[in-house]
């Protein structure tokens, strides 16, 4: 089948342009249920014709996302933007491609903030493209094996991207490994791998991508040697009465929040987790940005009530924000954050960042992001904020 990157590759499109549009708000209400594919506002899909891509907007949820959360984009403008001399500073650069981005929205949309990632869907030469951060798949591309399980399961049908900033740089990345893939193998593949991300899977029908994303899922599963076990358990009551004590009005403060909203989770790996340095080293940093996002670099982990104002103070100087996950030895985590969506997003990424810790030791151990792109993620998160403030 022949066609250039940017094309669709079937040649017929019967569907109409509203039939395809229900098709992907239905792939994208299924994807976004449940924690096991996307937590909070993770993950983005897009359908596209010849002319038009149908991208996620910005700050959609992908459970409840209707027709009017997708942006319409110009397919032309977006593949003009490779051809383009772009500024050599990553700022200046992703600057002006966010510019290029703004302008290539089709009349009427101009309300709408098309998804980061919108450049990668429209390499993909497929009808639907599904991209997630499943915690399944994460056990591998947060794991140090990761990158050579990937090539023992699926480097036939997929491409796997390092470890790299959103934006541009990101998309350019995995437009070269799509390049090189159909250099060697004659076709675009339909699966991306992306290290301390997710997945992206494309297909030209719902039922592609539900077959894809099934076979991955099993591929995985099979190969995971230990589960996580997040079961409640009852713990000492007088100690935790005696820790949420200690924890409230330092969780108060750090957050300058007039309530607190708090989730609890026990259960033996969050014990193990909480138990001592060593127990806790697979959660000492950040797996991926969701997680940076939604609970912090990481958790703090404490002993006793005792070591609370310390931990807390390391925490707030080396990240100018909350921890938002505390790590108590003896009593699990205690999920914090100045509203119950706060809190219980929080408690999400947490028990998924939990599930990888236990997970990807049987990938050759746990594999953090690096400081550069914590900082970056840190830093992006600050913007991402104040331009929202800003256009209210
Ligand atoms: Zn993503």
């Amino acid at each position: 089948m022949g066609g250039s990157l940017y094309r669709v590759h079937h040649e017929s499109m019967k569907t109409t342009e509203k039939e395809a549009v229900e098709g992907l708000i239905a792939l994208s209400n299924q994807y976004g249920t449940g924690t096991d594919y996307v937590i909070a506002g993770g993950g983005n899909t897009s359908w596209k014709s010849d002319s038009v891509l149908w991208v996620k907007g910005s700050g959609q949820s992908l459970s409840t996302i209707q027709a009017d959360g997708f942006v319409k984009v110009n397919r032309q403008a977006l593949a003009a933007l490779w051809a383009k001399t772009l500024p050599s500073d990553t700022d200046e650069r992703e600057k002006q491609v966010l510019a290029e981005l703004m302008a290539a929205r089709l009349p009427g949309e101009e309300h709408k903030r098309p998804s980061v990632e919108t450049l990668l869907h429209d390499l993909m030469p497929f009808t639907y493209v599904v991209h997630t951060h499943p915690t399944l798949v994460n056990a591998i591309t947060c794991a140090q094996d990761g990158e050579k399980t990937f090539q023992r399961l699926f480097a036939k049908e997929a491409v796997w991207i390092p470890l790299v900033n959103p934006g541009y740089i990101l998309s350019k990345i995995v437009k070269d490994a799509l390049e090189g893939f159909q250099k060697k193998n004659g076709k675009i593949p339909a699966i991306i791998f992306m290290q301390n991300h997710g997945i992206v899977v494309a297909g030209n029908t719902a039922a592609e991508i539900d077959a894809a994303y099934a076979r991955i899922m099993k591929t995985i599963r099979a190969e995971v040697k230990t589960q996580a076990d997040l079961a409640p358990l009852p713990v000492d009551a007088a100690a935790e009465a005696r820790f949420l004590a200690a924890l409230l009005p330092e969780a108060k403060k750090a957050l300058a929040a007039e309530s607190l909203f708090l989730s609890r989770v026990t259960g033996k790996t969050a014990l193990a987790l909480a138990a001592d340095t060593a127990g806790f080293a697979p959660l000492s940093s950040a797996y991926s940005p969701d997680h940076i996002v939604y609970m912090g670099v990481s958790p703090i982990r404490v002993d006793s009530p005792a070591e609370l104002p310390a931990a807390f103070a390391a925490y707030q100087a080396k990240w100018k924000k909350a921890p938002r996950v505390v790590l108590a030895k003896g009593l699990g985590a205690f999920c914090i954050g100045p509203t119950e969506k706060t809190a219980a997003q929080a408690h999400l990424l947490f028990l998924d960042a939990a599930k990888i810790a236990v997970t990807t030791p049987s990938f050759g151990g746990p594999r953090f992001m690096t400081p550069e792109h914590i900082d970056f993620i840190v830093n992006w998160e600050v913007e991402a904020f104040r331009s929202q403030v800003s256009s209210k």
